[in-house]
C-alpha cells in the first residue's frame, strides 16, 4: 500500500537533528507511524490520572487503513478530535501511546526501528505488531458504560 503521508525529500534522521518545534510542517506530519492507538478511545482513571487504551475506537477511524476516514473535515464530525502541535503536546503527551513518535521524541527517546521513517516502509508498523489494524470496534456499537470491558494492553 502506498504511503498515505508524505515522507518523501526528507534528511535523513532529521528528528535526531532537530527539536520538536523546529521542525517544518512535513516533518512534523511525517513523525506519525500510522498506528492508529491515538484514535482509540481511553478511559482515565481520575485518582492515578493512569490512562488505559481501549479498543473501542472514535467512529471515524477506520481499522481496514488504520486511519481516519474523514481526516481533512473530521471536526465536523468529532469536533473534540486533537490537532497535536509542538505547543500542546505537553498538555497531551500523557495521553498518548507508548509508542507514539510525538510521545518519544518528547521524552527524549529514539524512534522504534520499525517506524515507516527508519525503514522506509510504511507496512512496517503493522508487520511490527504495533498498530490497531483489523483490532478495533467502532464506539456506535459499545455503549460507554461498557467500554472498560474492552479495555486493552497497548500492542508495543
Ligand atoms: S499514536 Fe502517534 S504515531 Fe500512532 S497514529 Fe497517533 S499520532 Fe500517529
Ligand atoms: S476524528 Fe479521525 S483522527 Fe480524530 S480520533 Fe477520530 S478517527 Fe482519529
Amino acid at each position: 500500500m502506498s504511503d498515505p503521508i508524505d515522507r518523501k525529500g526528507l534528511k535523513s534522521r532529521f528528528w535526531e537533528r532537530k527539536s520538536l518545534d523546529q521542525m517544518s510542517p512535513k516533518e512534523w506530519e511525517a513523525l506519525c507511524d500510522g498506528c492508529g492507538k491515538c484514535c482509540l478511545n481511553k478511559l482515565e482513571d481520575e485518582d492515578t490520572g493512569e490512562v488505559a487504551l481501549t479498543r473501542v475506537a472514535c467512529r471515524l477511524f477506520d481499522d481496514t487503513t488504520c486511519r481516519c476516514a474523514q481526516y481533512d473535515i473530521r471536526h465536523q464530525f468529532v469536533p473534540e478530535c486533537i490537532v497535536l502541535k509542538p505547543s500542546n503536546l505537553d498538555t497531551h503527551a500523557y495521553w498518548m501511546p507508548e509508542t507514539c513518535a510525538y510521545r518519544l521524541l518528547w521524552q527524549g527517546k529514539p524512534l522504534p526501528e520499525w517506524h515507516p521513517l527508519i525503514t522506509g516502509d510504511p507496512e512496517s508498523v503493522h508487520a511490527a505488531g504495533v498498530s490497531m489494524r483489523l483490532r478495533t470496534v467502532p464506539e456506535f456499537e459499545i455503549d460507554q458504560d461498557d467500554w472498560e470491558d474492552h479495555i486493552i494492553e497497548e500492542p508495543i
